[in-house]
């Protein structure tokens, strides 16, 4: 299946100049968004893991089905604010724009295999800040997988010593 053709892309949102890749095409179709997460699965399943997670939002509708079909949990990291226990915080800039992440102190036990899953690689912000609460925590970061890596943005050398898996580039 090509992947790129149920992505569509959309000028100058939310901003001039970026051109967003719109994945709710691809989830909108049943057996698209299923050999998508399958092929994901494909990609990651060699590697050791005890937990998938994944930042609010987009990260979960990747991350939730891929730990459902690799029988691992799923750890949710969301806007700070959000989550009702004790958490660990992080803030960022994106690539329009600025976030603050945050993730359940208890969500992750030292030394658990965790791996990243998000929607998409831009600039690799949200990615480091999602690396650096999950080490926080003590818990060992295995790989990023993505649906859509943007290359020309060059997010994957910041994550440095991660091995990232990716469907679609851009
Ligand atoms: P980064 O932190 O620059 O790597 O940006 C990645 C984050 O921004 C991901 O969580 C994406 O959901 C979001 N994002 C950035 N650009 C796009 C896009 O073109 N389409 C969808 N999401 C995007």
């Amino acid at each position: 299946m090509n992947f790129k053709d149920y992505i569509r892309v959309i000028p100058d949102f939310p901003q001039p100049g970026i051109r967003f890749k719109d994945i709710t095409t691809l989830l909108k179709d049943g057996q698209a968004y299923k050999a998508a997460i399958d092929a994901m699965k494909e990609k990651v399943q060699h590697l050791e893991i005890d937990v998938i997670t994944g930042p609010e939002a987009r990260g979960f509708v990747v991350g939730a089905p891929l730990a459902l079909s690799l029988g691992v949990g799923f750890v949710p990291i969301r806007k700070s604010g959000k989550l009702p226990g004790e958490t660990v915080e992080a803030g960022y800039d994106l690539e329009y724009g600025k976030d603050r992440l945050a993730l359940h102190k208890d969500s992750i036990t030292p030394g658990q295999k965790v791996l990243i899953a998000d929607d998409l690689l831009a600039t690799g912000g949200t990615i480091n800040t999602t690396i650096n609460l999950i080490r926080q925590l003590g818990g060992e970061v295995v790989g990023a997988a993505f649906l859509i890596e943007l290359g020309y943005l060059t997010g994957r050398e910041k994550l440095d010593g991660i091995e990232v898996f990716s469907l679609i580039t851009y």
